[in-house]
C-alpha cells in the first residue's frame, strides 16, 4: 500500500470546523490501515494577514524576518491539526522545516529546496505516528527560516513525497483543495471548462507556469523529477474524482488546456543585436524563471510584475549602449494554449502571438477573458472528452496566416 502524503490547502483548514473535518478524514484513513503523512498550509488568509501586519511596521518588509513571520502561519495549523488528531485518538506529531530536515538555499521569499532528509518522517510512519508537517518553509545553511514562495506548501508536500519515494517506498501525493481537480481552463472564467481526469506531468508544469493556479510550479517539477503521481481533489469530499497528474504519462497531441497570466508586463526592444538580446534574456531569466521570450529578433519579452522594475532597468542598461528604445506595457495578460496545436479558426487578438508548442499571446488585459474563452472553444476543449488516455486527433498547425505579427518559435 503506498504511503499517502495528504496536503491540505488554506481554505480546507480555514476554520476550526474544517480543521476538525480534515482530522476526521486522516483518522478514517489511518483507521483503515493506510500510512498517512500530512502537509498543511496556514489557515485561510492568515499568510495575507501576517504580510499586512509586516507592512504596518515596515514599508517593504522582506528577507529573514519576513520569512520567520510568514512561516508561523503553517506552524499554527500543524499543531492544531496534531491536537485535533490526538483528540480522535490518533498518534500524531507536528513538525516544522528544521525538524523534517528540509534544507533550502538562502533566497528568502522564494527559496529552493536543496536537501530533504526523509528519515524523521519515515521513522514516525514506521511507528504508526502521523507526521503533520508545516508546509511552505525550510531552513538555510545558517539555520534561518526561509519560505518557498506563495503557494509553497504544495512544494513541501510533493518534495516530501519524493524524499519518501527515495527510500524505496511506494508513495503518492494528494493535493486537497477547494476545486475538484485541474480543468481545461479556470472554470470561474470559462464556464465550459471541463475537468481533466489524467494529465501528464509536463502538461501540468506548462499549465502551472502559464498561470493555472492549481499548483505551485516547483511542486510539479519535484513530482516529475521523482516520478511521484499527484492527485488533485476536493478536500472534504474524498469520494469525488479529481485529476491525476502522472509523471510518466505520454504527452498527448492536440490541445490540453488554456491558461492566463495576468500578473505580467511586456518589454519590447527594437534593434538589439542578437548577442545582447541573449545576454538580456539570461539576465531576465535570472530575475525570474517565469520570463517568456519570443524567438523573433525584435519580439517581446514577458516578465512577472514582481520583477518588472528590475527587468526594466536591466533592459534599459543593455539597450542604451545601442541607442535602442525600450517599450514596456503593464496592462497586458498572457494567454497560453497548452499543447502542440494552434486552432485554425482562432480570431487574431489585438496583440502579439507566439506560435510554438504551448503557443502564447500577449493581449490587453481588458480583452483577456473573452480571448481565453475564444481560444478554449476554438481548440475544441469545450467539446472533447478531456483526460482520456486516448490520444486526440492532432489538430493542424497551419502555415503563417499573415493575420498576426511574424509568428515564430518561443525560446
Ligand atoms: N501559506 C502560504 C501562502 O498562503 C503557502 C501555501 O498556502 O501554500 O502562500
Ligand atoms: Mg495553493
Amino acid at each position: 500500500m503506498p504511503v499517502r502524503v495528504l496536503k491540505f490547502g488554506g481554505t480546507s483548514v480555514g476554520t476550526p470546523r474544517r480543521l476538525q473535518r480534515a482530522a476526521e478524514q486522516v483518522a478514517r484513513l489511518v483507521g483503515s490501515g493506510e500510512s498517512v503523512a500530512v502537509v498543511i498550509s496556514a489557515m485561510g488568509h492568515s499568510t495575507d494577514r501576517l504580510l499586512a501586519r509586516a507592512q504596518q511596521v515596515h514599508r517593504s518588509p522582506g528577507g529573514r524576518e519576513l520569512d520567520a513571520l510568514l512561516a508561523s502561519g503553517e506552524q499554527v495549523s500543524a499543531s492544531l491539526l496534531a491536537l485535533a488528531l490526538d483528540r480522535l485518538g490518533i498518534a500524531a506529531r507536528s513538525l516544522v522545516g528544521a525538524q523534517i530536515g528540509l534544507r533550502t538555499d538562502s533566497r528568502h521569499g522564494g527559496a529552493t529546496i536543496m536537501q530533504f532528509d526523509p528519515r524523521p518522517t519515515v521513522e514516525l510512519l514506521d511507528r504508526g505516528v502521523v507526521p503533520v508537517v508545516a508546509g511552505y518553509h525550510g531552513v538555510d545553511a545558517m539555520g534561518d527560516l526561509t519560505t518557498l514562495g506563495r503557494g509553497g506548501s504544495d512544494t513541501t508536500a510533493v518534495a516530501l513525497a519524493a524524499a519518501i519515494a527515495g527510500t524505496g517506498r511506494e508513495v503518492r501525493c494528494e493535493i486537497l483543495t477547494d476545486v475538484p481537480g485541474v480543468f481545461t481552463a479556470d472554470p470561474r472564467l470559462v464556464p465550459d471548462a471541463r475537468r481533466i481526469a489524467h494529465l501528464s506531468g509536463h502538461a501540468m508544469l506548462a499549465m502551472a507556469r502559464a498561470g493555472a493556479q492549481v499548483m505551485h510550479p516547483p511542486a510539479v517539477a519535484h513530482g516529475l523529477a521523482a516520478g511521484v503521481p499527484i492527485l488533485v481533489r476536493l478536500a472534504h469530499r474524498p469520494g469525488v474524482a479529481g485529476t491525476w497528474i502522472e509523471p510518466r504519462l505520454d504527452e498527448r497531441s492536440g490541445a490540453t488546456a488554456v491558461a492566463r497570466r495576468a500578473d505580467v508586463g511586456s518589454i519590447i526592444i527594437a534593434g538589439l543585436p542578437p548577442l545582447d538580446r541573449a545576454i538580456l534574456l539570461a539576465g531576465l531569466r535570472d530575475l525570474s524563471p517565469l520570463t517568456l521570450a519570443s524567438d523573433s529578433p525584435d519580439g517581446p519579452f514577458v516578465v512577472p510584475t514582481a520583477s518588472l522594475e528590475r527587468s526594466l532597468s536591466l533592459a534599459h542598461s543593455i539597450a542604451s549602449s545601442h541607442g535602442a528604445t525600450v517599450v514596456a506595457s503593464t496592462d497586458v495578460s498572457v494567454i497560453t494554449l497548452i499543447g502542440d496545436a494552434v486552432p485554425d479558426s482562432l480570431p487574431a487578438p489585438a496583440g502579439f502571438r507566439e506560435r510554438s508548442r504551448d503557443p502564447w499571446w500577449i493581449v490587453p488585459t481588458a480583452d483577456a477573458v473573452p480571448f481565453l474563452q475564444q481560444v478554449h472553444a476554438a481548440a475544441g476543449l469545450d467539446r472533447r472528452r478531456s483526460g482520456s488516455r486516448r490520444h486526440a486527433v492532432p489538430a493542424r498547425v497551419h502555415a503563417d496566416d499573415g493575420a498576426t505579427p511574424s509568428p515564430c518559435r518561443s525560446t
